[in-house]
């Protein structure tokens, strides 16, 4: 049966066994599914969005308010907006500017500095796949046992990513994955925390259907959370499961295809994972780094005007931005890539901008090296998806020539 074949079975079984809502046989058979991926006899919670998961993880590690947790600088907002949400501050970690991913020597800075300040330890750490690039757990995971600090791994780029063999999101206490409409499996939106045991797989099981306490009535002993996944969404989820391996060897082949095809383009460079070291990254997306005295074409127009965002606004609900510049932004000739690669008809977005120079965080205290604001000015992200085709790789490399001026 086709991919589209199994997930419509699903989700028709759905419908047809009148189980339309969140739990039922195909969120307990998508998360038997998820255990057996990810191995190491974890348990896992099936939710309704990866952003839920770090919210339930770090909820699990007992953050709460006034507490501080530490947290990749260079990541998307959903591995610290959970912080915000449970009272606590994120305290940011820049990157090592190999993986991009958290420095680990920075994170013990941090957390001697935040000892010495507040007088208590961070309550978590937060790392992230960035992209799909395994971090350095080895070295994260030494450092948080010697501090008696959780690790919540956000994996949610990385599902399939693995570090000595292991998968990512399972070195830690929790783990976090996504199945948002452009992660490396979906569920159209979803995500799942990866417990360590059946004691932590069952609070978070209670945490995500509201609490309720097991009586005729609803009894409420703690304040729950409706982050379930749906029966509907899970079917796509376990259609989904059925290609992850092929989805994850594509993003592979596109990545060792830029690679080779970007290899005498002078001026760009492809990010790649360490050679040594165990890293085995699923290229969730491919990036690239721009000299800054490379020339693009149209590179004197950069941030001439407004652009109505390439990732800004949602469902065409949109502020105007008052002005095209912020305190930070990438270089000329990445916003100039950009905008020829987007008349081109190829979508590429910058690398996310760092969270300590987001203004929702400016009063955050931030350890930093200058990595991930670096990377920020230089990177850009390339079309990955299973609809990339050797074809659209060799276009979309054939106008990055082009664009060079
Ligand atoms: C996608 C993503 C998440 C989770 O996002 P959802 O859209 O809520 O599933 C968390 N962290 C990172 C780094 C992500 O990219």
């Amino acid at each position: 049966m086709s991919e589209a074949g199994l997930e419509q079975k699903y989700i028709k079984e759905a419908f047809d066994s009148n189980w339309v809502v969140p739990l039922g046989p195909n969120v307990n058979g998508f998360e038997k599914d998820l255990e057996a991926f990810v191995g190491q006899g974890k348990r896992v919670v099936a939710l309704s969005a990866g952003t839920a998961a770090v919210h339930l993880g770090l909820l699990a590690c007992g953050v709460g308010p006034g507490d501080e947790v530490c947290v990749q600088s260079l990541t998307f907002c959903a591995s610290s907006h959970p912080v915000s949400y449970l009272g606590a501050t994120p305290v940011f970690i820049d990157s090592e500017p190999e993986t991009w991913n958290m420095d680990p020597e920075l994170l013990e800075e941090a957390i001697k500095d935040r000892i010495a300040k507040t007088g208590k330890a961070p309550k978590a750490i937060v790392p992230v796949t960035l992209y799909g690039m395994p971090y350095r757990i080895d070295r994260i995971t030494e450092i948080a046992c010697r501090y008696g600090i959780p690790v919540v791994e956000d994996a949610a780029e990385g599902f399939g990513s693995r570090f000595n063999g292991q998968m990512l999101g399972t070195f830690g206490k929790f783990g976090v994955l996504s199945f948002n409409g452009n992660k490396m499996i979906t569920t159209s939106g979803g995500g799942a925390l990866i417990t360590p045991d059946e004691d932590s797989w069952r609070e978070i099981m209670m945490y995500a259907t509201q609490y309720k306490e097991c009586y005729p009535y609803y009894q409420h002993e703690k304040i729950g959370y409706n982050y379930r996944m749906s029966n509907v969404c899970a079917g796509i989820g376990r259609g989904q499961m059925s290609v992850a391996d092929d989805h994850i060897a594509h993003h592979k082949h596109v990545q060792k295809l830029y690679e080779e095809l970007l290899a005498d383009v002078t001026g760009v460079t492809v990010h790649k994972q360490p050679s040594k070291g165990g890293f085995d990254s699923n290229y969730w997306l491919c990036t690239i780094t721009l000299d800054p005295a490379l020339r693009i074409k149209g590179q004197e127009n950069a941030y001439k005007a407004v652009v109505p965002g390439a990732v800004g606004g949602a469902a065409s609900i949109m502020h105007i931005a008052p002005d095209a510049l912020t305190d930070c932004q990438p270089n000329d000739n990445v916003e100039a890539l950009r905008v020829f690669l987007d008349a081109a008809g190829v979508e590429a977005r910058p690398v996310c901008k760092p969270m300590h120079k987001q203004p929702v965080y400016s009063s955050a205290p931030a350890y930093v090296n200058g990595v991930s604001e670096a990377v920020f000015k230089v990177g850009m992200c390339l079309p990955a998806g299973p609809y990339v085709s050797d074809q659209d790789v060799r276009y979309i490399v054939d106008t990055i020539r082009a664009a060079i001026a």
